[in-house]
Parts: structure tokens; sequence; C-alpha cells
């Protein structure tokens, strides 16, 4: 198949971009999978002028309103829901499995749980004689990455249409095309034109003119810790409002009373699921020390077992997602290696010429090494013994990020005491699952902010009192 697409969405229209197309590959084959807008600065500008046009109206809509277009915005996903998974096939590298399960029921869930959010939120509240209306920031502009693309889209762009704003979205120009459909799906659906724009390019062209741009009133930024927090200066100097959903470093402790093997075994899956390219992704695995050789031989094991190989198959890992990534992920390895940590690693069995890297588990690096501190972005999964709790609590907490976490334990209450004292956004308990309506985001250099659910819209909202 090959999607070939050279536009952007503004104010509820395909419009022609002026340049070349770029093209867009696949990770597995190497070979041109379809094409995307290179857009401008000019692009943006314009797109920045059909969101405001289109704020008045959306920013006093009812929450019924914005409710029943979130819904029906989600039902023209569902409807594109095997060419979405076809395409993140082919875009991004994902398994089939993991698109359709995770990356394509996650988009929808996100805008069907703003939707209930909305439902149960009201924004006015009495205080006094103070009337407290929490109010749309107003345009902004909305920056995503290449790992979830869909669902790091509908986290953002839903959350801020649901609390009234209006967007200028900059997807990935890495994995565009599916972008492109939620862009198909959007003008099929309820959603006024204007209200979502997307404009496709590079993050030096249309991302810089987004958030420099005067008429942006708010950043929500998905994406590298580096980018974050050059996009934090700049709005701190427009003292406009910034979120930002950033990288990190995750642990999984296993604490002495656990059950070690499905404790092992979750946590290789967590490293490894979309080819470790999952910001939340628990890539430390903390468990007594007395331990660490067992686990490591059950996560070497569990590893091994993992099938590598064409995306389209039932597989469990494609490729990366680009050259970028395969030299990012293969040149930590081997600087771990070179400093001493063992990487243990399956040989590849994919005939594929694609950026394929079969699962690694280290041991034995220095815990304020590079592989043990620095987000891999890859199947990679470091082992750290500790001689008790505190220990483990400080080994995790020993990181420049706080986005995920874990805590296995058969004493729920000891666990969540544990999970108390890691400095996350987030610590899933016994491998409990993944709720879309709580918030996410993360602390340190995880970034700021909160996505998902009533915090999610509540991030695209200020208040104001109107006494009487
Ligand atoms: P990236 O920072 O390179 O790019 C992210 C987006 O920002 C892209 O759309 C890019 O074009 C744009 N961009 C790049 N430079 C820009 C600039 N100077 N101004 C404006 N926009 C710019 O990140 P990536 O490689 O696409 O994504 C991977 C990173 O995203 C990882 O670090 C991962 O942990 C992080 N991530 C975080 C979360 C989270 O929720 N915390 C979720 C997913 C991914």
């Amino acid at each position: 198949m090959n999607w070939t697409r050279n536009e952007h969405l503004i104010a509820g229209e395909w419009v022609t971009n002026a340049g070349h197309p770029t093209p867009v590959e696949n990770p597995a084959t190497l070979e041109t999978v379809g094409t995307t807008a290179a857009g401008t600065g000019a692009d943006a500008a314009v797109a920045i002028e059909a969101a405001s046009a289109a704020l008045p109206g959306w920013s006093l809509s009812s929450s019924e309103e914005r409710q029943a277009a979130l819904l029906d915005l989600a039902a023209q996903v569902r409807l594109r829901a095997n060419e979405l998974v076809a395409i993140l096939v082919a875009e991004l590298g994902t398994p089939e499995r993991v698109a359709r399960d995770i990356h394509v029921a996650a988009t929808i869930a996100d805008l069907e749980g703003f939707a209930d959010a909305l439902g149960k939120f009201s924004f006015e509240t009495e205080i006094g004689n103070s009337l407290v209306v929490r109010e749309a920031l107003g345009v902004v502009a909305c920056i995503t990455p290449w790992n979830y693309p869909t669902h790091q889209i509908a986290a953002k762009v839903g959350g801020a249409i649901a609390a009234g704003c209006t967007v200028v979205l900059k997807p990935s120009e890495v994995t565009p095309l599916s972008a492109y459909l939620l862009g198909d799906a959007l003008l099929a659906s309820t959603v006024p034109a204007g209200v979502v724009n997307i404009v496709f390019g590079t993050g030096d062209t249309v991302g810089q003119t987004l958030v420099m741009s005067r008429d942006i009133d708010a950043i929500s930024f998905t994406g590298s810790t580096t980018v974050g927090r050059s996009i934090a200066e700049i709005g701190a100097r427009r003292m406009i409002p910034v979120a930002l959903e950033l990288g990190g470093k995750s642990a999984s402790i296993v604490l002495d009373d656990a059950d070690l093997e499905t404790a092992v075994a979750w946590s290789v899956r967590s490293a490894t699921v979309n080819s470790g390219q999952t910001c939340s992704a628990c890539t430390r695995l903390i468990v007594p020390a007395k331990l660490a050789d067992q686990v490591t031989e059950l996560a070497r094991e569990g590893a091994a077992a993992l099938r590598v190989g064409d995306p389209q198959l039932d597989v469990d890992l494609g490729p990366l997602a680009s050259r970028a990534q395969y030299d990012r992920v293969t040149g930590m390895l081997e600087s771990a290696r070179r400093t001493g940590a063992v990487v243990r690693q399956a040989d590849l069995t994919t005939d594929l010429p694609g950026y394929f890297v079969p699962p690694a588990i280290v041991n034995g690096a220095d815990p304020a090494s590079a592989i043990a501190q620095e987000e891999v972005f890859g199947p990679v999964l470091v082992i750290q013994g500790a001689a008790d709790t505190s220990e483990a609590v400080r080994l995790a907490n020993f990181s420049p990020y706080g986005l995920g976490g874990a805590v296995w334990s058969s004493d729920p209450d000891r666990a969540t005491l544990v999970a108390r004292r890691l400095r996350t956004g987030q610590v899933d308990i016994n491998g409990a699952a993944w709720n879309l309506q709580a918030p996410f985001g993360g602390t340190k250099s995880s970034g700021s902010g909160r996505e998902l659910g009533i915090h999610g819209i509540l991030e695209f909202t200020e208040l104001k009192s109107i006494q009487r």
C-alpha cells in the first residue's frame, strides 16, 4: 500500500501544500510507504488564524455539544481502525496486534474517556458571592512524538477540545500518515471546522513557528526532554502555560515477598512492548540483591522467547522506528558493554533489512552510568540489586526522570507504601491495568502537567472569579 498525502488540515479543509512532499519510510523494509507535506511557518500561521477564528464559538459551546463531538470523533476513528492499524504497522513498525490492541484502542478510549469525564464535571462553582468559572485557555499548540502517534494526539487534542480550546496540531514528521487518517476522521465528524487544524512538517519550521507565535495561548508538548526544556524556556518568556510530557527511566521494584516469575515476565514486557519505545516503560528492574542472578536468568529467558520480526506477522516486536533510533539504541548498548555492564541479547532471526534490535537484558551496570540513568528508548531492561526496601526506593528515585514505576509484593498495603515513596507521576502495583481516565504525566525531567480524563481537560482551563 502507498499513502500519498501532501496537505494540511486548515479551517475544515485539506489544503494542498505548496512545496514538494517528503517520503515516509517503512522501518522494517526501508521502502517508501507514502509521502507527507513538509509545511512551513507560513502554513502554521494560516492554521493559527483558523484556530483563532473558531475559538469564540467553540469556547462558549456547551459540555453536551463537546461531548457529542468527541463521541462522534471516536466513532469516526473506530470506522477507520483497520486502515489505521495498517498505517501504524507500515510507518512505525509496531506489530499489528500492538497497533490494534494498544495504539488504536487507546486512541478511541482517550476520546470516549474525555466525553465521559465531561458528563461528570461542572465547569462552574459558587464560593460565597463569587461565581467561579473554568474557561478554555484559548488557542493551543499541540506537538506530538512518533512512538504512540495517534494515542498521543488523542490525549492532547481530545483534552483541549473538551475544555473548549481550539488547536493547531503538529504531529511527528516520523509518523505523519496516521495523523492524516485522524484528520479524515475529524473532517467526517461533527467537530466544527477550524477547531482542530493540523500542520505537517518538522520541529524547526512548523514547531518553532507555533511555539513562538503571539497568537498561541498555551503549548502542550510530548517528546524528548531536550526539546521540552527549550519549549519551556520559550513558554516562560512568553508567560503562557506549557504542559510537558517528556522522557522516562521508570523502575519496577520487586519486594522480597513478590511472585518473582510474574513480576519479571511483566517487567520484560513493559520494557520491550512497542520495541521499548514507550515513555513510561519500566526499563529498570530493581530486585533483592540475593535474587539478582536468578532474576537475570528469568529475564534473559523471557526476552529470548520474544519473537522479533516482520510487524505484519504474529510477532512481539517489530523494528525500531527510524535509523536515528537504531543508532542511538545500539550505540548505548555498545557503550554499556565498554563500561563493564553485561549485555545479553538473543540472535536476530529476521531477514528483513530494517532497524531490528533484539531485546537486551543488562546487569552489572553502575547505577550512575548512562545505561542505568538515560532513556534508551529501545527494548532494553537494566537489572539492579538492592539490599533492602529502602535501598530499592533510593535506587528507583536515583534518576533525573519521574514518569512511571511498578511495585510487586504479595501485601498490597506494603506495595502501596512503597508506591507513595516513589517520585513519579504513576505507579502500577502487581501489574494493575492501564487506566486511561487517571491522570498521566511526570515529575522532574519527565515534565509537568497531566493528560487524560478530567485532569487532562482541566489542564487546558483557567479559573475566573465573577463577584456578584
Ligand atoms: P522529539 O522531542 O524529537 O520530537 C517531538 C515533537 O517535537 C515532534 O513533533 C518534533 O517535530 C517536535 N519538535 C522537535 N524539535 C522542536 C522544536 N525545536 N520546536 C518545536 N517542536 C519541535 O521527540 P521524539 O523523538 O519524537 O519522541 C520521543 C520522546 O518522546 C522520548 O523521549 C519519549 O520519552 C517522549 N515521550 C514522552 C511521553 C510522555 O507522555 N511523557 C509520551 C511519549 C513520548
